[in-house]
């Protein structure tokens, strides 16, 4: 979908209406209501105790740090922190919840009425936050037996209660988000929030963040909702959008025809890119939510919850701005280079090294991502430091090495671990500046391209590009390509 698609809807026809729920299970050391270790990989159930086994008897408490996590998302997300809440019980029969309840928060949660900003291409947009709330996890089954892991076809189930009471956030959004590609940039973006914020790692492989979508359709100019129906507990941004996707022409087709939605979780198969239903929605009355006797009102301390905002870091949002504005970046560039922070800092400490912003952005966006792609680094480790790098731009800058040849030099830089100086020297990548020597080489190219010369003097003088590269390649890419051009032009045109 292009940019601003999705805003760009023409009277009577249908528009979508997304909202989401995104589950973040938060990277604290132990559980949220006992002091199990939260850990990943370890042999299942080994890390259990009587509370988070649902003994009876057992009594829950509450886990400070995850109180203070969530509440680092609920401010990033400009949500007031409600001075008193409470926790629920929220029943219902599952194989992986031993109580046969969840603890979870319901008509007095931790955050309410917060926003979240985020860019579809150019167009920035902001969606109403809903609230924000504490639960813990519930255990993992694994299917066994079947393909894929999945419960059908299994031949039978385990459970793993590791994961059983991790702590989790849930993020309710409004549903205000106009198309499926909004909805991927959405998440894509919350994602990179939730990082930033260092609650949680957001390992998408290991579930520890997910989400459900609902999504219903009506025509435009219309305000009120239609009815909506669900997809539950995905984890690829890719699949969300392509079920969306999906999902709207199947209501659209079926209120055309007359018909009505029914509201239903739906499932959907990426290899046949159908939506299909699951099964009928539970309304919030069928898990008979009660407040958890076994916790006290949780009662946020106004001064605490000061303390928490006021080590809150930049946010991805506003870094992306000031990167517009400070180095005078597209919103592209700013949104590769701003969105993460562990990239972000790589890319202001080049900057600081006194380089050109501009060329500094491109060759982290360049050279220097496909570098970490390909050798599975995180941005800032590895031998390609900010240093070595702003010196290699400095090269370039002043003209020392050509563009292509400090390719050659960033790759070696990596290769042997030294200097960018070093390795021109080394293997004598600088460039050529020499008019005598390159007078040469343009001599050699005129003389061996006699069809492509006749072409420029008949007139088509875009061929001078194809001479200038005969003559980069003649000299190993080293000639400085401004020089070349200069003396093509003088011999072409004498
Ligand atoms: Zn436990």
């Amino acid at each position: 979908m292009t940019a601003g698609a999705h805003s760009a809807q023409t009277a009577g026809a249908w528009e979508p209406v997304i909202g989401l729920e995104i589950h973040v299970e938060l990277d604290t050391a132990t559980k949220m209501f006992c002091a199990c270790a939260v850990t990943k990989g370890d042999p299942p159930n080994t890390h259990t105790c009587p509370v988070c086994l649902a003994h009876p008897g057992a009594l829950p408490v509450v886990n400070q740090r995850a109180v203070e996590y969530a509440t680092r998302i609920a401010l990033a997300l400009g949500c007031t922190v409600r001075p008193r809440n409470v926790f629920h019980r929220k029943n219902y029969f599952y194989p992986d919840l031993p109580k046969a309840y969840q603890i979870s928060q319901f008509d007095e949660p931790l955050a309410v009425d917060g926003r979240f900003e985020y860019w579809v291409g150019d167009e920035k947009l902001r969606c109403r936050i809903d609230r924000v709330h504490m639960e813990e996890d519930a255990a993992k089954l694994v299917h066994a037996g079947g393909e894929a892991g999945r419960i059908a076809g299994s031949d039978y189930s385990v459970v793993d209660f590791n994961r059983g009471g991790t702590p989790l956030v849930e993020i309710v959004s409004e549903p205000e988000i106009p198309s499926p590609a909004a909805a991927r940039e959405f998440l894509q973006q919350l994602r990179d929030l939730v990082i930033e914020l260092a609650v949680s790692a957001c390992v998408m492989e290991e579930g520890q963040v997910r989400w459900d979508a609902n999504i219903s359709v009506r025509r435009v100019g219309d305000t009120g909702l239609g009815t909506r129906t669900e997809l539950k507990n995905m984890n690829s941004f890719r699949y969300l959008q392509q079920a969306l996707e999906a999902e709207i022409p199947r209501q659209v087709e079926v209120l055309e025809a007359g018909g009505r939605i029914d509201q239903e979780t739906l499932h959907f198969d990426p290899a046949t890119g159908v939506t299909t239903p699951l099964r009928s929605k539970e309304e919030a009355h069928d898990y008979r939510y009660f407040p958890e006797p076994d916790l006290v009102p949780l009662v946020m301390d106004p001064a605490w919850v000061e303390e928490v905002r006021a080590g809150l870091p930049e946010l991805p949002g506003a870094r992306v701005a000031r990167f517009m504005e400070q180095y005078g970046l597209s919103r592209a560039d700013a949104v590769v280079l701003g969105g993460t922070g562990a990239l972000a800092r790589f890319y202001e400490e080049v900057v600081a090294q006194g380089v050109d912003a501009k060329l500094a952005a491109n060759w982290t966006m360049g050279e220097y991502l496909a570098h970490l792609n390909a050798a599975g680094l995180e941005p800032g480790h590895g031998h390609a430091t900010p240093e070595r790098l702003a010196k290699l731009i400095r090269l370039i800058a002043d003209g020392t090495v050509s563009t292509s040849a400090a390719k050659d030099v960033f790759a070696k830089m990596i290769e042997e671990r030294a200097e960018p100086a070093a390795i021109v020297e080394r293997h004598g990548l600088g460039q050529i500046s020499d008019t005598v020597e390159l007078e040469a080489a343009v001599a050699r190219v005129v003389a061996d391209n006699p069809a492509q010369v006749e072409q420029y003097r008949g007139g088509k003088q875009q061929v001078i590009g194809f001479l200038v590269g005969q003559a980069m390649k003649a000299t190993g890419g080293r000639a400085n390509p401004k020089l070349v051009n200069e003396l093509l032009r003088k011999t072409l045109d004498a």
